[in-house]
């Protein structure tokens, strides 16, 4: 007996595994031979993924994956190119940049003042006559080899009498004679926050310095895109985003944003055209902010939206009053009022279930907030709402410890990378090897994730700010941050992908490719472990998916990404 039903048993056993087999859903699309960096708990690396539905299937060895094909599977060969999660920038302003992204000239990333005022050159002669030419902070002198701004005469030159702003960073802003006259600028105009330079006559020279607000106040005056435009160019900056392997940001307003501002983001939203997942916050500019928190706020409950496009909080000021300015070392002395202020709100927020992402560029600054939060955390636990504080670029030990113990998360960005040598002389060259302490807080064991703060104090391309993580350096080649507070090339990915995902909340959604998350990655040009360190900043993406859909592709794979959309679709 035993005997005979030994075959028939196996044979059930066989048939059960074959359906099994044949139920399993196969995948949409591959990816083989590559060297996939996972960020999973065991920081594993594998040469092949499955995707379905927009998520990852499985991930594996070539031969267990291929088994997950059929004969309508995309198979997608890696030529061995390494895969990391897609990255999300911590702390950016890029629906911001995305409005006038498609008018704007930009000297981010330019090499030499001669090439930018050759894009000025250019743009005078293809663009209306009447018309704006503006550049809007995002760069320094040291990124160039003049090692200086442009001069008035040579804006002139390069656009004979039409309107030029050039704004460096948030400190001066250069305008031609042209534009002075546009915006109505007399040498006794009150410049908000700042001071206009004057010739020997008390005539304006056209160079301005100041802060934030001065330079608020300079651009209000520029007619901004149309509606258009603002829905292009936000387009256009998210495939330039997704071009650098980038497919989520944590996003804050900031200055010279205002509700209508939102309307290019939410139409390309409603389109379903959407190339970049994004957290958005509310803030508000003007002084009478827990009123418009509470107004606005009516309409968006926490985490209103989808996982392309959701709700996130409040941030980065809850009121203007404690702002202590875009870099360490400014004039800083808010009022017990400002604080009363301050904290009225942090409780409000709080009582509501609402997060906060609040800004601090010096420690004694975030002492202070800390102060605040940790009495809100006495009457309304916030332990569990993931507050955070971006920036602290001197931040001390018992700040980070304070934050830890409030399960708060630190988000730092690459911002010394145009203003390490100003900090660097606020701070000391001592207190400059640990500008920011990143080593410090990750043992500790505090969330902390990256970013850059661009459009207007660093650049946006995260594989510089990946390379300020990993040496510390300012843009020049200046050492600054020393090695003993600089994270590994795994920990710096980490923090630009599943710890960036934490703070919002999305960490068992994306931010590491394993079974079940979605399939947000990008195949980069070169391979991050082992390139060198000064060459990472050269790296981009030859493929960028988001949701397992091609939002960008180069060379080899760039049918895959008209193929991709139209299977999305
Ligand atoms: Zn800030």
């Amino acid at each position: 007996m035993t005997n005979r039903l030994a075959p028939l048993a196996v044979l059930t056993i066989v048939i059960s595994a074959m359906s099994a087999h044949a139920q399993a859903p196969a995948a949409d699309a591959i990816l083989v031979n590559g060297k996939i960096i996972t960020v999973d708990d065991a920081s594993s690396i594998v040469q092949a993924m499955a995707i379905r539905d927009g998520k990852v299937l499985a991930v594996g060895s070539n031969e267990d994956i291929r088994k997950r094909a059929d004969g309508r599977t995309t198979v997608v060969d890696l030529g061995g190119r390494t895969v990391v999660p897609g990255l999300m920038d911590s702390h950016i302003h890029a629906l911001r940049a995305g409005l006038t992204y498609s008018v704007e000239l930009s000297w981010i990333g330019v090499p030499s003042l001669a090439k930018g005022l050759d894009l000025i050159r250019e743009a005078a002669r293809t663009s209306p006559p009447d018309a704006w030419i503006k550049i809007g902070g995002g760069w320094t002198e040291l990124q160039f080899p003049e090692k200086r701004g442009p001069t008035i005469e040579e804006l002139i030159a390069a656009a004979p009498n039409r309107p030029v702003y050039v704004q460096r960073l948030y400190n001066t802003a250069w305008i031609t004679p042209a534009g002075v006259k546009l915006m109505k600028l007399m040498a006794d105009t009150e410049i908000p926050g700042g001071k206009a330079e004057k010739d020997a006559g008390s005539n304006l020279t056209g160079v301005f310095t100041g802060v934030n607000r001065t330079f608020n106040f300079f651009t209000a005056k520029i007619p901004g895109p149309s509606f258009s435009d603002q829905v292009a160019g936000t387009q256009k900056y998210f495939r330039e985003l997704n071009r650098l392997g980038m497919t989520a940001v944590n996003d804050f307003p900031g200055g010279g944003m205002f509700p209508q501002d939102f309307r290019a983001i939410q139409t390309l939203w409603s389109r379903g055209e959407m190339t970049l997942r994004v957290a958005f916050h509310i803030s508000s500019n003007s002084q009478h902010t827990l009123e418009d928190f509470k107004s606005l706020t009516l309409f968006t409950p926490m985490n209103f939206g989808d996982d392309m496009l959701r709700y996130r909080g409040i941030g980065e000021s809850l009121t203007q009053g404690i702002y202590d300015g875009s870099t360490v070392g400014l004039p800083y002395n808010p009022s017990a009022k400002d604080w009363e202020e301050f904290c009225t709100v942090a409780k409000w927020a709080a009582d509501h279930g609402i997060t906060v992402h609040q800004h601090a560029a010096s420690d004694r600054a975030a002492a202070q907030i800390l102060d605040c939060f940790e009495a809100v955390n006495k009457e309304i636990p916030i332990t569990s709402l993931r507050w955070q504080i971006a920036h602290i670029e001197n931040a001390s030990d018992e700040t980070l410890r304070r934050m830890k113990a409030l399960n708060m998360g630190w988000a730092v960005q690459d911002r010394l990378v145009y203003s390490g040598q100003i900090v660097t002389k606020v701070l000391g060259p001592e207190a400059s090897r640990r500008a920011p302490p990143i080593k410090t807080a990750l043992k500790m064991g505090l969330h902390v994730a990256a970013g850059t703060d661009s459009d207007q104090v660093a650049p946006y391309n995260p594989f510089v700010s990946i390379r300020w993580l990993l040496d510390g350096k300012v843009i020049d080649g200046t050492p600054m941050r020393g090695p003993e507070e600089s994270p590994s090339r795994e920990e710096a990915l980490r923090m630009y992908s599943l710890d960036a995902a934490w703070f919002t909340f999305d960490e068992a959604k994306r931010g590491s490719l394993e079974a079940g998350k979605y399939a947000d990655l990008a195949v980069l040009s070169e391979d991050y472990m082992t390139v060198p360190v000064e060459k990472v900043s050269e790296l981009h993406a030859v493929l960028t998916m988001v949701g397992g859909r091609a939002v960008y592709g180069e060379g080899p794979f760039a049918t895959l990404e008209a193929g991709g959309s139209r299977r999305a679709d």
